[in-house]
């Protein structure tokens, strides 16, 4: 017997609000999952994706949600986590009425929710959202949106390799550190031009020869094949491509001598986190290292300035050696740190508003002010 939706939703976190958005005339199916607003309004991409099943279309979202209150916990900001799925084909089945449908349900949560582009859904739709309700971003810069979070995502992820470097050497100078580039998309090709002008000693590889062509030939940097770049013996592995790249096949092959890269999910497992601290392998996590997309649409609800995102991507740094130290003081990876981090935040700023109702803070209205400016 299936499991109930209810039993579902328990099983995979203490979320506070799971919305089942329908209409029938445009064939809409989604599910916004809102998995907790301590620090703020629940912000996250809408994913559209062509699930087998409700049920699969339900985890994905708890779980993604459940992800978005971390990444935005450890990144210091005022946001909560959420996301939201869309059940259906993205390469046939995107219409207007269709993202204007979900763009209504998205505004009757008044804020709780903001929603942003993910896999299947691009600033396209993000303008027919933006038809219907003001809670949405990473809209078009035309609009006064963020535009593309790439630059801003490899700023901080800049940082956090930094960062690493001054927690495993002892100095943050990048200067003839060995750094393998794996993936040269929209974030490894801005990360490459940010260590190419610190004079780090490149190597990258992609699946697509016409990048690495590009690459190599703008910022004089070496190659080698996609299959041998996680094992390059150098300083910091730096995964910009897919997932799950450090797992029991790569582990034991690796040898770089830390990992931080701005690829989402790079753990195959948790436990491949504790197999890099026994290697002694300094990993920085992965949500913590690429939170630079999320700091820019975060400024871009404040009033978007390019500068100040960028300023922004700094506190990458201080974010990973905060998890550096938590990991140190209580001997554990630097996985678990993260999520101590993380959950440390939440719960000290819960207790403070418990504590402190009567007093006045600044209320979530205040960013819809901003916003409807
Ligand atoms: P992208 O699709 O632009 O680039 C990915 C690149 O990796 C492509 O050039 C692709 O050819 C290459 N690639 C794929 N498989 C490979 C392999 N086996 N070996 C080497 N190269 C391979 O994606 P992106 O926007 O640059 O994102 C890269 C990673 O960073 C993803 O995991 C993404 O989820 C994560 N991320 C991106 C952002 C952002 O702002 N774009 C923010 C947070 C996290």
């Amino acid at each position: 017997m299936s499991r109930g939706t209810f039993e579902l939703i328990s099983s995979h976190g203490d979320h506070e609000q799971v919305v089942y958005c329908h209409n029938k005339e445009v064939g809409l199916k989604a599910i916004i999952a809102i998995h907790n607003t301590t620090l703020g309004p629940a912000l996250g991409g809408t994913r559209m994706w062509n699930y087998r099943n409700e049920e699969e279309a339900l985890i994905d979202v708890l779980r993604l949600s459940k992800g978005m209150t971390y990444k935005a916990s450890a990144a210091g900001l005022n946001l909560g986590g959420g996301k939201a799925v869309i059940i259906g084909d993205p390469k046939t089945q995107k219409t207007e009425g269709l993202f204007r449908a979900f763009g209504r349900f998205v505004n009757s949560l008044n804020g709780r929710y903001i929603t942003a582009e993910d896999v299947g859904t691009t600033v396209r739709e993000m303008e027919y959202i933006f038809m219907e309700t003001a809670w949405v971003t990473g809209i078009p810069k035309a609009f006064g949106g963020s535009g593309d979070p790439s630059p801003y995502t490899a700023h901080g992820v800049l940082m956090g390799i930094k960062a690493t470097v001054k927690e495993k050497f002892g100095s943050d100078s990048l200067k003839g550190v060995r750094i393998a580039v794996q993936g040269l998309g929209n974030v490894g090709f801005h990360l490459v031009e940010y260590l190419a002008k610190e004079q780090a000693l490149i190597t990258v590889a992609d699946i697509d020869p016409e990048k690495v062509k590009t690459v190599t030939t703008r910022f004089g940097c070496a190659a080698v094949s996609a299959d041998d770049i996680a094992y390059v013996d150098c300083d910091v592995f730096a995964p910009c491509a897919m997932g799950a790249v450090i797992n029991d096949h790569s582990i034991q092959k690796i040898k770089a001598k830390a990992v931080c890269g701005g690829a989402n999910n790079q753990l195959a497992e948790a436990r491949h986190g504790d197999m890099l601290r026994e290697l002694g392998i300094l990993y920085a996590p992965d949500y913590v290292t690429n939170a630079g997309g999320l700091m820019n649409v975060f400024v871009e609800l404040e009033g978007y300035s390019p500068d100040r995102a960028l300023d922004k991507t700094v506190q990458v740094y201080d974010n990973l050696m905060r998890v550096f130290a938590i990991a140190k003081r209580d001997s554990v990876g630097t996985h678990t740190a993260a999520d101590r981090l993380a959950e440390e935040r939440i719960q000290t700023i819960g207790k403070l508003q418990q504590s402190h109702a009567g007093l006045s803070h600044r209320p979530f209205s205040t960013l819809k002010e901003i916003k409807n400016r």
